[in-house]
Formats: C-alpha cells, structure tokens, sequence
C-alpha cells in the first residue's frame, strides 16, 4: 500500500463511530461522523475530489471498484462504512434490492435518531481535539 493511501486510511479511520445495537448485533454500523452528502451518503475528500466514504471504505479493504459496479449497503444505512456491510453490485442489483427491502429502510425510524443522536455526539467528541 502506498503512502498516499496510508495517509486516507489514517484520515478515514478517525471519521466513523461504532453504533452498537438495534439489529446489527457484534457487527455494528460504522456511522460516518464528518460531512456527508445530502442523501445521508458520507463524504470524502481525496485528491482534489469528494467521494463517497462508503465507496473508500470498499476500496481500503478490497481494492478497487470496477467501473460498472456500485457500492451498496446491506444494512441500508448510507452513512456506514463498515466494509462487511458493504458489496459491490450494479444499479440494477441496487434498485431491485431497494425495491426489495420497501424503498430501504429496514432500520426503524427510532434507530435513525438514535444513530443521528450518537454521530452528532461523536462530532463533538471529535472536535475537541482541535
Ligand atoms: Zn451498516
């Protein structure tokens, strides 16, 4: 692995928050803690660009995303970035998949604020440091 991805790996690990419980068990969402898109995708910057903190997380753990594949999650929470939540599929998989699910929201309302409550905590704890 090169210098220039140590040094994102580094950044990346500092901007996500374990959100045990609700039906995630021991394999919890990483809830993206900095900016994120307005879909509730998180954000980051590499190289001059802003891309999708799930898409980063795929590629520091598996590599590249070939170029017609989407990262998709399998928990339904845009803002993870745990790689074993996350696969690569087309966007046809992506949309079946929603469909499937009912539009994607599998977690209920209450684990979202709780899951908003607790990246907002984190933001905090986070910016004390600086
Ligand atoms: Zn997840």
């Amino acid at each position: 692995m090169n210098n220039r991805i140590k040094l994102a790996e580094d950044r990346f690990n500092r901007k996500f928050t374990r959100i045990f419980g609700g039906d995630s068990g021991n394999n919890p969402c990483w809830e993206w803690t900095a900016g994120k898109f307005t879909d509730g995708y998180g954000c980051f910057h590499f190289e001059g660009k802003e891309i999708g903190a799930h898409r980063v997380a795929w590629m520091l753990h598996n590599g590249p995303i070939p170029e017609d594949r989407m990262v998709c999650h399998t928990c339904d929470n845009p803002g993870c970035v745990n790689p074993s939540h996350l696969f690569l599929g087309t966007a046809t998989d992506n949309n079946h998949d929603r469909d499937r699910k009912g539009r994607g929201h599998k977690h209920s309302r209450e684990h979202y604020q709780r899951i908003q409550k607790l990246s907002a905590a984190a933001r905090v704890e986070n910016n004390r440091g600086r």
